[in-house]
Order: structure tokens, then C-alpha cells, then sequence
């Protein structure tokens, strides 16, 4: 029998924040949005274009509450519209965890903390009934991005 056990690994969506993958605003392709805590500086660059924006992050204390794409008003690049809500990932690594855990059978949270973004995720995620689409729409969502890898 395939091991499908899911092991939460306590992630915060803001463990996520560091690289952003945006539609550029220029050319509507990948894009990826970057903030830099030290710096205070947020960066966009296109990877196809090479479109390139910068800004201050400013002095906010919060820096890490606010992923790197709201400095830019640019629309999430893995997003995808599921029922009368939407499915989004910030990265690969973001889009494949939440992969694995919805193709997980069994699921083990461990030390629940409330703050995890599995804890957080919309109840339509952990509803058995939607795996099959969900899974199917990250598929898809991987092939936008060119993601061949599966956990
Ligand atoms: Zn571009």
C-alpha cells in the first residue's frame, strides 16, 4: 500500500513570502516579486521581458505580514478560480505543499498551533469531495508554470 500519509510540517503562509510569482505587468508572463527585509526594498522582475520595478518596503515593522506581490498590485501567477473562491500558491514550493497535502489520504497535524496556513486554509481544501477537482486544477496550474516535479 502507497504511503500517503501527509506530515504538517507547521508551515506558515508567510514561510512563503521570500519569492512571489506574479503575472508581469508589462508583459503578463512570469514574473517574480521579491522583498528584502535588510534593504527594505521590494523587487518585480520578469523573466521574460525583463521588465524590472523597485520600491521601498517601507518602515514597517511588518514587512514579513505583507507578501512581496502587494508591493506591486500584481495578480498572483498560480491562481485558479474553484467554485465561488480560488486556489492560489505564491511558488512551486508553495503550490507542490499544498499538492501533497490535499493528495494526502491520511493527514497528521502535529502540535496544532492554529497559525499554520493548513489550519487557515478555506474549509473547500479539506473537504474529501473536492480533492479530485483541486488536484486537477493544481495540474493544471503546474503546467502554466512549468513544473514537472511531484512530491
Ligand atoms: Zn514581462
Amino acid at each position: 500500500m502507497k504511503d500517503s500519509r501527509f506530515r504538517d510540517e507547521n508551515k506558515r503562509l508567510s514561510d512563503f513570502y521570500r519569492e512571489i510569482w506574479v503575472h508581469c505587468p508589462a508583459c503578463e508572463e512570469k514574473a517574480i516579486a521579491s522583498a528584502d527585509t535588510v534593504s527594505k526594498t521590494a523587487r518585480l522582475v520578469c523573466t521574460q521581458c525583463g521588465h524590472n520595478q523597485e520600491c521601498s518596503t517601507g518602515d514597517a515593522s511588518s514587512n514579513w505580514i505583507m507578501a512581496a506581490h502587494n508591493f506591486f498590485d500584481a495578480e498572483l501567477f498560480l491562481k485558479a478560480d474553484f467554485k465561488d473562491s480560488y486556489l492560489f500558491a505564491y511558488n512551486p514550493e508553495h503550490l507542490l505543499y499544498l499538492e501533497k497535502y490535499i493528495a494526502a489520504g491520511l493527514r497528521e497535524h502535529h502540535n496544532r498551533t492554529g497559525f499554520t496556513f493548513l489550519e487557515k486554509l478555506p474549509k473547500f481544501y479539506h473537504e474529501a469531495g473536492n480533492r479530485k477537482p483541486l488536484l486537477a486544477l493544481i495540474a493544471k496550474l503546474k503546467k502554466k508554470a512549468g513544473i514537472k516535479y511531484t512530491p
